[in-house]
């Protein structure tokens, strides 16, 4: 029988799940097919998964938090961070997974050992991601444009900045996690900041996909190696679609015919 999974999320037009996994499951002959749904009041997340007689689901903005709620058991990194972005019908159990910071760190893999990474803002993508890298013994330093954020990561063990007092160091790493450039042409922090950072770091990502943020088009000028958040997105998304298909599949075919997805 044909299995149904579906991405959650409020607003979730914009979504690109339903191509990435489409076109998974198109390609590999998978029975499945993935479809959105504009879920507006996070707590009817759960009658609604099973009304629609899903087998799994993505959950993105507002509801990440709800999802983590919703679940009868939450596994692996989501129980550190209360946040599920991946729920599984497990004969009749909803179990939640978080998938992102373990698709960043996919993402990542390429640029080999890292010992120091420092991190652009400090919302919900930042607590995740930074949770992770402690989790790998990576130290993690936080800079970000308001104090009141920090407190956080200050408990979590990371060193904390604010563009007032912000010392250099140097990184392998500088990871944009905030929204400056998503809708304008902001840099994450005053020019003269992400001009040292660049001078110190040997790579950077954004966690922007689907444009060259002003951030990532400095860092292109300075020759540094870079990516933007598609690799992210892919990332979680090839995680996710394991789990869905309870990993029947081959994760390089999965990952072939997602990144196929980012061409339509
Ligand atoms: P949050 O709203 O939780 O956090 C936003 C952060 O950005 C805050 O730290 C805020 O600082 C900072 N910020 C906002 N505007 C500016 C600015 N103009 N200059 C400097 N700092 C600014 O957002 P999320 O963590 O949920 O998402 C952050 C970004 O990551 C988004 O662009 C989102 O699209 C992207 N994302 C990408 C994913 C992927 O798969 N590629 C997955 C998840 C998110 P302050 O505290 O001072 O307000």
């Amino acid at each position: 029988m044909k299995k149904l999974f579906a991405i959650f999320g409020d607003p979730v037009s914009h979504s690109r799940s339903p191509l990435m996994h489409n076109c998974v499951f198109k390609h590999l002959d998978y029975p499945a097919c993935y479809t959105r749904v504009h879920l507006k009041d996070g707590t009817k997340l759960k009658e609604t998964f099973f009304a629609l007689g899903l087998s799994g689901a993505n959950i993105t903005v507002p509801h990440k938090e709800a999802a983590y709620t919703a679940c009868d058991e939450v596994r692996g990194f989501a129980t550190k961070v209360g946040v599920v972005n991946t729920i599984i019908n497990e004969n009749g159990r909803l179990i939640g997974y978080n998938t992102d910071a373990d698709g960043f760190m996919f993402a990542i893999k390429e640029f080999g050992d890292k010992k120091n990474i420092l991190i652009l803002g400090a919302g919900g993508t930042a607590k995740a991601l930074a949770a992770r890298f402690l989790q790998d013994g990576i130290k993690v330093t936080v800079l970000n444009r308001s104090k009141n954020r920090l407190s956080y990561f200050k408990e979590l063990g990371c060193k904390c900045y604010s563009w007032e007092d912000f010392k250099i160091s140097k990184y392998d790493l500088v990871v944009n996690t905030t929204s400056a450039g998503l809708k304008d042409e902001e840099l994450p922090a005053p020019k003269n900041i992400i001009e040292s950072l660049l001078d110190n770091t040997s790579y950077v990502a954004d966690a922007i996909y689907g444009k060259t943020t002003p951030f990532l088009k400095l860092a292109h000028k300075k020759n540094i190696i870079c990516k933007d958040g598609a690799d992210m997105l892919l990332g979680q998304g090839i995680l996710a679609n394991e789990l869905f298909i309870n990993y029947e599949l081959k994760t390089k075919d999965i990952k072939t015919y997602m990144s196929k997805s980012f061409e339509l």
